[in-house]
């Protein structure tokens, strides 16, 4: 079960406003009149959300510590979840701050900073499309899953096929067969903000799904992260086969 607490993954500022004065807290020694406000949500680490909420949501008994072993052989276990976690937390937007609440609980030394939360209305899609998520026992349900939830419904010869992990280089994109405008946009944005949430430091997880056509490959899924990519290495997608 997910606890919709995120103190560590969303970082904010906030003012507090005193009246000793007025409230005696000079006199007494105790300051319990400090009054918060203007609180500011800075960035929400979407990389360590990724990361908690898989690990709220694995089974960390011994018996599910041996699952976890079969489910690397099986489908690719935890890199794989992740990733879905991560296409599930893109998807319903938790980067924008607008999806995130910080309350303010009166404590007896006045104002205090309470649970750093989700809107309650994203909390419980995420929280359902999580939990079906690690329901899954194939690699095909769970791309399946997040490409149904991103694009509302799967390509045709993508319902009746199945994926394997693998890498590949930048340079093995066929770039050029792809519509250039979508490309040309992306590149825009990459140029404004770097995409700098998918270049090589900040983003270790797959980077889409690709199609093989000879020996280059033609993304399907995952230009952002795929464009954004700034590293030399390779990295990993999941190609349809
Ligand atoms: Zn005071």
């Amino acid at each position: 079960m997910l606890e919709n607490r995120f103190n560590y993954i969303v970082d904010y500022d906030y003012d507090t406003e005193y009246s000793c004065e007025d409230s005696g807290c000079n006199e007494e020694g105790i300051c319990r009149c400090g009054h918060i406000s203007n609180i500011s949500i800075n960035t929400v680490d979407i990389t360590k959300l990724t990361n908690s909420i898989y690990e709220s949501l694995v089974d960390k008994s011994k018996a599910g510590k041996r699952q976890q072993k079969l489910n690397q052989l099986f489908y690719g276990g935890e890199v794989v979840d992740k990733y879905c976690i991560n296409r599930i937390l893109s998807h319903y937007k938790l980067h924008n701050i607008g999806n995130w609440n910080v309350d303010v609980t009166g404590g007896y030394y006045g104002d205090e900073i309470g649970d750093v939360t989700m809107n309650g209305i994203v909390f419980d899609l995420i929280s359902s499309e999580c939990q079906k998520l690690m329901e899954l026992e194939t690699l095909s349900e769970k791309i399946k899953l997040v490409l149904n939830l991103e694009y509302g419904y799967l390509l045709p010869d993508i319902e009746k096929s199945d994926f394997e992990i693998i890498n590949i280089n930048k340079s093995d994109i066929d770039f050029k067969s792809l519509n250039q405008n979508h490309i040309r946009l992306v590149n825009e944005e990459k140029e404004l903000n770097g995409l700098s949430h998918y270049n090589s430091s900040s983003y270790h997880l797959p980077r889409g799904v690709v199609r093989k056509i000879g020996n280059q490959f033609k993304i399907v899924d995952g230009f952002h992260r795929m464009i954004g990519y700034d590293g030399e290495n390779s990295f990993s997608v999941f190609v349809i086969i």
